[in-house]
């Protein structure tokens, strides 16, 4: 017989489900706050999973895979446990912002201290609590406000396990980048626990191509750890996603309104028209072009630009030595990309009258 699962000072035993409410500072009304936990501790060995969710508080589409994942029929009967936390930035989460109320990024904050700044307090609570017990885990994120994101996984590959987590999720793109500082990944990376991110749609959007797609990739990760039974049904399903090493902001060469041509998920040539910007009558345009041959993996949703800012979000291809052709295979990489694209009504709405 397995243990039972200690959190918060709440021991689940195996077999079983339970609800724990992590204590956090209060708010300053008085009122008691916690961070909700759910816990499904399955009969049988296996992985310790957390899955997390608004570690960024305007960031939602992670709430409703994490809610779904846990509707899902299959979780009942998982082998380890499931250690799900929907909202970690429940103080951003509730003001709808990005920020905790000391304006510092829970995910820049940790490991944090017990003695630190409100978000140290929280982003430690969370590595004390959830992420030392858990084997393994998945991050969800979104773009930030007025962004959107390309469904992706962001991974460092080098390390076996990551990789086998970031290619079983089978998003279309891979972001193999370094690590940045006060990252719950770092943290994580550090105490040898592996983590990948998944990053889709934009902030306060419930985006459900990029929910369905996070779902999916959850339960795929799940399966290829062992967690869950493999599917009955055998996979035909040979597409590998594009690993890109490196990306690229495009940004706006002046000020102005922008008249964005291309989407989500599109392959673009290094120098392709991406957009134009304009003064309000139209004139004085001046075209955008792509800096890099790539996939579009994030764009800005608002028309009015400054001098600067960041338009459109490039994954890079890499180009073998030898034969200065792309490494990747583009058809397979399209193909998984085209099943995400934003619907053709979507597209119209962003690409007319450009
Ligand atoms: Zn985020």
């Amino acid at each position: 017989m397995r243990e039972a699962f200690t959190i918060g000072g709440v021991s689940i035993k195996p077999g079983k489900q339970s609800q724990v409410d992590l204590p956090i500072p209060n708010l300053y009304t008085h009122d008691p706050m916690s961070c909700p936990v759910y816990v499904i501790h399955g009969r049988n060995a296996g992985p310790t999973l957390f899955l997390s969710g608004a570690i960024h508080g305007d960031e939602i589409n992670g709430v409703e895979i994490i809610r779904r994942v846990l509707r899902h029929k299959s979780v009942n009967h998982i082998h380890g446990t499931l250690v799900a936390v929907p909202v970690v930035n429940i103080f951003g989460f509730i003001a709808q912002k990005r920020y905790l109320p000391d304006r510092r990024d829970l995910n820049r904050s940790f490991p944090g201290s017990e003695s630190g700044s409100l978000a140290g307090r929280v982003a430690n609570m969370f590595l004390r609590e959830i992420v030392s017990k858990c084997t393994h885990g998945i991050d969800l994120h979104t773009a930030a406000i007025h962004r959107d994101n390309f469904p992706q996984i962001r991974a460092v590959l080098e390390n076996p396990e990551v990789a086998r987590m970031a290619r079983a999720f089978k998003s279309p793109v891979i972001l193999n980048t370094a690590i940045v500082d006060g990252t719950l990944r770092k943290s994580a990376e550090k105490l040898g626990i592996p983590v990948i991110v998944y990053e889709a749609g934009e902030a306060l959007r419930f985006d459900e191509v990029a929910i369905r797609a996070g779902v999916k990739g959850i339960i795929l990760v799940m399966r290829e750890l062992g967690m869950l039974a493999a599917s009955k049904k055998s996979s035909t399903d040979t597409r590998e996603p594009f690993e890109a090493r490196s990306s690229t902001w495009v940004r706006a060469p002046k000020s102005g309104i922008l008249r964005a041509n291309k989407t989500l998920g599109l392959r673009v040539a290094k120098g392709e028209y991406l957009g134009v910007i304009s003064d309000p009558f139209g004139e004085d345009e001046e075209i955008v072009r792509a800096s890099a041959e790539g996939i579009i993996i994030g764009r800005t949703n608002i028309p009015l630009v400054n001098e600067g800012e960041a338009l459109f979000h490039i994954a890079r291809f890499a180009y073998s030595e030898e034969t200065g052709e792309p490494v990747e295979d583009y058809p397979k990489i399209m193909d998984m990309a085209e099943e995400l694209k934003p619907s053709t009504e979507q597209q119209k709405i962003q690409s007319s009258d450009s």
